[in-house]
């Protein structure tokens, strides 16, 4: 009976553990290894994504602000990782572009054309993909698609624009009150999600700000920031439109006559609590008497409101780039940031004064385009800026790609990996198509074009417009001088109308989609 031999229970006993012990370091080693590779082979996807947020309000681009306005952390992921400089977007307004980056199809094959329209959350998505391919997944912040998020682990979003202060957040089904500022708020529980998730997988997270969506009310630490200085105008502030179709001059956008009380800060549009209203309303109420008292009018009325646009503006992005400092030092103090592929982007342009506008839509470079920068250690090379034309078109299957994953064929753009590896394909987009669709919206109408970073032609099919215009970038970086007519360019405008055709056809895009 072995369980009476002295000698052989020993020897059991020796071999149980000796058993043991080397099924442990087996495991040990595996574990090991298998994290070395998980973490060399599906990295992290942080993607930090904001809402309305201009390249020339982010200082690493070099525009006009950068010196008055730094954004030191957004700088920081650009000065370790790759600026984009012609990331476009396919049709320049918030939904759609939400809907882009998800299916990693243009407006007309996933069905959100404009901010009216709901999403449809049975179609393919890339968290949904992600999480096939055992990655977490977690969407923190503005969602604006108005169907409920599908594919994630986890949501918590605000339902439509949401609120500068005291957000309420769905959060999994659940409506969760929240006091406090809301940029800061989305943070805190982003890094809260971080905190709670299984370690065991790699996590897909987009962290989506309002700001600086407006109505611009800036957190109560910012009030009074840029109060001592005048703001630089944009040189085509007071932009009579002439020498274009006549779609510029319907616009309804305008910082003179177009932007109102609630974007002024004239009035509110927070529901704040006593403590914060005091605060904020002692700020703003003795100014706005002073201004109303004034009775200001013509450009120096409008000069006043480009100032209290710009400065709001720019408070609500001082309080973005603090969060993104924020989200990278958790990276950080969390041994998180070599595992981590950082994206920060916005869902468009957007006008800070040029051509006297507020807003985003047109095809013209200010709100065509997007932010773009990305962190990837020991991938992408510290510092490096790309003048590819890239878009949102293509982050979906650029997730993707970072995860090992192969992207659907049905996709209409293309991965990045290569890009951002500094090898960009021979064969990379030369020409972009855009179209947008939210008829009359802030008085733009459908329009659609092509680009090719040079030139640049656009189509206003509307009956009443039936209007085109190109523009020669390089001559006319600001777009003042439609060239449509100049006979000059006609060999040009004929063959960027071939191009046009051949992208529609290319995309799937027929006559109907004009209106
Ligand atoms: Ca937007």
């Amino acid at each position: 009976m072995t369980t009476k031999c002295e000698r052989c229970d020993a020897a059991l006993k020796f071999d149980f553990r000796r058993w043991l012990l080397s099924g442990f370091l087996v495991a040990f080693w595996a574990t090991i290894v298998a994290s070395g590779v998980a973490a060399a082979d599906r990295p992290n996807i942080l993607f930090i994504f904001t809402d309305d947020h201009a390249l020339n309000a982010i200082s690493a681009y070099g525009g006009p602000l950068a010196g008055v306005a730094p954004t030191p952390n957004l700088d920081r992921i650009a000065g370790e990782g790759m600026r984009f400089d012609n990331c476009l977007v396919t049709n320049s307004i918030c939904g759609p572009s939400r809907a882009v980056i998800l299916t990693g199809k243009y407006s007309h094959l996933n069905g959100f054309r404009s901010n009216g329209d709901t999403f449809d959350g049975s179609q393919r998505t890339v968290p949904k993909l992600l999480r096939k391919a055992g990655y977490q997944t977690a969407i923190v912040g503005k969602w604006h698609l108005k169907s409920t998020p599908t594919g994630f682990d986890h949501f918590e979003v605000l339902r439509g624009q949401g609120q500068y202060y005291n957000p309420m957040l769905i959060t999994n089904g659940e409506e969760v009150n929240h006091t406090g500022y809301t940029t800061d708020i989305i943070t805190d529980r982003t890094i809260d999600w971080l905190e709670s998730r299984d370690e065991e997988k790699p996590f897909f997270l987009m962290c989506q700000h309002k700001a600086p969506h407006g109505r611009w009310e800036p957190p109560l630490r910012h009030l009074t920031l840029f109060d001592d200085m005048e703001i630089p105008e944009p040189e085509t502030l007071f932009d009579d439109y002439a020498g274009r179709s006549p779609a510029a001059a319907n616009h309804e956008m305008g910082i003179a006559d177009h932007i109102g009380d609630h974007r002024l800060m004239l009035k509110y549009s927070s529901r704040f609590t006593p403590e914060q209203f005091k605060v904020f309303d002692g700020y703003f109420r003795p100014r706005n008497e002073a201004f109303l008292k004034a009775n200001l009018t013509g450009k120096e009325r409008t000069r006043w409101h480009y100032q209290r646009y710009i400065k709001n503006y720019l408070r609500c992005v001082r309080a973005v780039d603090e969060n993104v400092g924020r989200l990278l030092d958790y990276l950080d103090s969390n041994g998180l940031a070599d595992d981590t592929v950082v994206l920060y982007s916005s869902d468009q342009g957007f006008w800070l004064g040029e051509h006297g506008w507020f807003d985003k839509r047109w095809i013209y470079e200010e709100s065509l385009h997007m932010p773009f920068l990305v962190r990837w250690p020991g991938v992408v090379e510290p510092g490096s800026v790309n003048e590819d034309l890239v878009s949102n078109i293509d982050f979906a299957e650029t997730f993707l790609a970072i995860a090992g994953e192969e992207y659907p064929t049905d996709m209409q753009g293309r991965s990045l990996l290569p890009v951002l590896k500094g090898n960009t394909p021979a064969n990379w987009r030369k020409t972009f198509y855009y179209h947008y669709y939210e008829a009359g919206g802030h008085g733009v109408p459908i329009h659609f074009g092509v680009t090719d970073g040079r030139y640049k032609l656009v189509r206003f099919p509307d009956d009443k417009l039936d209007a085109w215009e190109f523009f020669d970038l390089k001559n006319d970086p600001q777009e003042m001088q439609s060239e449509y007519d100049n006979p000059e360019y006609s060999e040009r405008i004929t063959a960027m109308n071939q191009e046009l055709s051949r992208l529609r056809r290319e995309l799937g895009v027929s006559d109907g989609d004009r209106q």
